[in-house]
């Protein structure tokens, strides 16, 4: 039996077509008919060849939908209830995942291409075929499923699977604190979602970099954040200069694929370049712009691997980073994969309280066969319409 799904064919190619229909593998699987599916910034890496990733990932690892078959053990989900899965898939049982760390379960990525941890969809993250499908196969649901009302908020709801609880990440690897100063470099919409947690959070101030303007302006009117235009000027200087002295706090969501700053020909699409960037600018400049002993939250990818690098170094994930400066500012610096299971329930009950509205962020809601159209105008970030947040509907 199959489904349609979201297949990776190769180099900026993806298409829609016939994969495996999910079924119950193991007894504490639940199958989801999947209602909203959404693209990454997460599959941008993959979809223009900079990652190892091989044609035929089903992608997608943001999914929400209704639950249509539970396996045998399964205790806590009936057929009928509306989840959504957070990204990571973990088991609930190791120590990582005992001790909230869900981004990094033990059990879950047993063939080792990644140390640990395991996701939908995802090249390196274990065997989980993605969401960007008609049904989704959710493993240790009773662990993973998050239980959401039967209706309402499903645009925001479907954020819960990745970005704003990697944005919330963003902030707590930062130990940002109600009255500080933050710099959120990149207004993609983890970016977004790092700034408004951080404006949720009570932060002092927050200043939010980057070169797109639809982005930029997101973040002044939803996040209360003051929008740095690094085409404008070296965006350190400009953080320094508007606050009055270095920030508290720092939050990369960016990644490795940075877009540098001094580059002059930067051009007029927003679509990631490899003659253009430099993979440790983000870091460098956070490092630069927070104060001593401050504190840098990486949520934005790096990877071990990247075919596409702009040197031999950086191909290797070598970086070159700063560390020397960051010694002597006495910072230090939280990565990886966002622990989604930390954060979901309380910024669940913050959506349905009215506390957060975060469906600001969705630029686009269209069917899943538009799919392959959208991975090519999202890349391009913006041209005749802003892309910030693409949906899909199976
Ligand atoms: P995105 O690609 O849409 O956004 C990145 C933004 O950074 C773009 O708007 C781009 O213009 C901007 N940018 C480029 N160079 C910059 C620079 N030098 N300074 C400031 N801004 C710059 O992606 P996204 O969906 O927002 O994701 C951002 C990053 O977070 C990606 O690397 C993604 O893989 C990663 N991510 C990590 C996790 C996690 O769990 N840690 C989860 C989701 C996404
Ligand atoms: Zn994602």
């Amino acid at each position: 039996m199959s489904i349609n799904g979201v297949v990776y064919e190769g180099e900026r190619n993806v298409s829609v077509k016939p994969v495996d229909e999910p079924e119950i593998e193991n007894p504490n699987d639940v199958v989801i008919d999947v209602t909203t599916t959404c693209i990454c910034g997460s599959d941008l890496h993959m979809y223009e060849g900079r990652t190892s990733a091989d044609p035929g990932i089903v992608f997608g690892h943001e999914t929400m939908g209704i639950v249509s078959e539970t396996g045998d053990g399964v205790s806590s989900l009936a057929v009928g209830d509306r989840i959504v899965a957070p990204f990571n898939v973990a088991c609930g049982f190791c120590e990582n995942c005992e001790d909230g760390l869900t981004g990094f379960c033990q059990n879950v990525n047993q063939t080792g291409d990644v140390p640990a941890g395991g996701a939908y969809g995802y090249v390196g993250m274990g065997p989980y075929q993605g969401g960007q499908a008609e049904k989704l196969r959710v493993p240790y649901a009773d662990f993973n499923a998050l239980q959401l009302p039967d209706e309402g908020h499903e645009d925001s709801f479907s954020l819960l699977a990745d970005i704003f609880p990697t944005g919330w990440h963003g902030t707590e690897l930062a130990d940002l604190q109600p009255g500080d100063s933050v710099a959120v470099f990149g207004a993609g919409p983890v970016g977004l979602m790092a700034a408004y947690s951080a404006k949720i959070k009570g932060a002092g101030e927050i200043y939010v970099i980057d070169r797109v303007p639809s982005r930029l302006e997101l973040a002044a009117k939803h996040c209360d954040a003051n929008p740095i235009n690094f085409d404008e000027g070296d965006p350190v200087e400009q953080i320094i200069a508007e606050h009055g002295g270095e920030v508290d706090k720092g939050v990369d969501a960016v990644g490795y694929q940075a877009l540098d700053p001094e580059e002059t020909d930067k051009g007029d699409d927003y679509s990631y370049n490899p003659a253009k960037e430099n993979p440790a600018i983000v870091i460098n400049s956070l490092i630069q712009a927070v104060r001593p002993t401050g504190k840098l939250g990486i949520p934005g990818l790096y990877v071990p691997e990247d075919p596409g690098a702009p040197d031999d170094a950086a191909a290797e994930g070598r970086l070159g980073i700063d560390f020397g400066k960051l010694f002597e500012k006495g910072q230090s610096l939280g990565t990886g994969q966002a622990n989604v299971k930390a954060y979901n329930r309380e910024i669940r009950d913050l959506i349905i309280e009215g506390r957060a509205d975060p469906s600001w962020v969705v630029s686009h809601r269209v069917d899943l066969e538009e799919a392959p159209e959208m991975y090519d105008r999202f890349d391009n970030r913006e041209g005749d319409t802003a892309f910030t947040k693409v949906l899909l509907e199976p």
